[in-house]
């Protein structure tokens, strides 16, 4: 790999030669955490949990992302692909329902390269969790080797992207990426107990103040998707907590009741079905703890 251009910053960083990239991270791979989660959507995580896999750094880096220590700091254990396999393949072996790769965008390469290998001895999805902010080049490399896609899609304003991203061409991308995913698997298909096996869950964090926009990236997702053939989760425990003192004003309170609602009467119109969350879902309680 020479001047990474595996995410849609492309920039280009020598990371065979350790240099880091935007994100993060540069020729090693580093995991932060590896464990049973219970807080996915409910056919994801079922009874035994969901077999999360979290990688270092981040290729969006959200302001008021959650886990920052992991995204931008890149705390983690460094790992071989062949450790990597290892570790997939004893968490599956822990009974989870799948394995649930969270935020390997500026790994794909190698994680394609890992799951070629170990992918006929899972008896389990691979579930690929994500931003949504990828290259549809990139995300053909795990074409037959992802089942469930799990992506954001977290804007549709340009400023809002660029204000809480730095990513003034989220829309597009991630409208793209979304195309590409649903491509390869799909329609959502559940195995007889009512687990997720195969489809497109989309997830859309509703923002403070961004009525308007929420608005939008649901309309946009009907226009580019098929409504009925996949589901969509939406979120509301945006969090002040993590936003620094710099963020816009409106990253600075929760979301209110009204809000959460009106985002949820504007996904009910356009006719989709999936997973809300409750109030008590906001809360810092619900990040992972990476030093476990
Ligand atoms: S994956 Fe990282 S190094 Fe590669 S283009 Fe994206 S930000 Fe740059």
């Amino acid at each position: 790999m020479s001047g990474c251009m595996l995410c849609p910053r492309k920039c280009g960083a020598r990371r065979e030669e350790n240099e880091i990239g935007m994100c993060h991270v540069g020729a090693d791979i580093f995991i932060s955490r590896a464990a049973p989660h219970h807080f996915e959507e409910p056919p994801i995580s079922g009874t035994r949990g969901s077999g999360t896999v979290f990688f270092a750094g981040c290729s969006l880096g959200c302001i008021f992302c959650q886990n920052k220590e992991i995204s931008c700091d890149a705390v983690g254990k460094c790992v071989s692909e062949e450790e990597l396999g290892e570790i997939c393949l004893s968490l599956a072996a822990t009974g989870v329902h799948n394995l649930n790769l969270v935020t390997g965008t500026h790994y794909t390469d190698r994680i394609a390269r890992v799951l070629q290998r170990i992918k006929p001895k899972l008896k389990i999805p691979v579930v690929w969790n994500s931003s949504g902010y990828e290259r549809p080049e990139t995300l053909r490399l795990l074409e037959g080797l992802v089942d469930i896609y799990l992506p954001d899609f977290k804007y549709f304003s340009a400023e809002l992207a660029k204000a809480c991203s730095n990513a003034q061409d989220y829309k597009e991308v991630a409208v793209a990426a979304l195309r590409e995913m649903y491509r390869q698997v799909g329609a959502v298909r559940y195995d007889e107990n009512g687990m997720l096996r195969r489809g497109t869950v989309v997830r859309h964090l509703v923002l403070p103040g961004q009525r308007e926009d929420t608005a939008a990236v649901l309309e946009t997702l009907a226009k580019t998707l098929p409504v009925s053939n996949i589901l969509l989760s939406l979120m509301r425990q945006y969090t002040p907590d993590f936003a620094p003192q710099t963020a816009p004003k409106y990253l600075q309170r929760r979301v209110t009741t009204f809000e959460y609602e009106q985002a949820l009467l504007k996904a009910q119109e356009l006719g989709f079905t999936g997973f809300t969350q409750g109030k008590d879902a906001a809360s810092a309680a619900f990040t992972p703890d990476f030093h476990t």
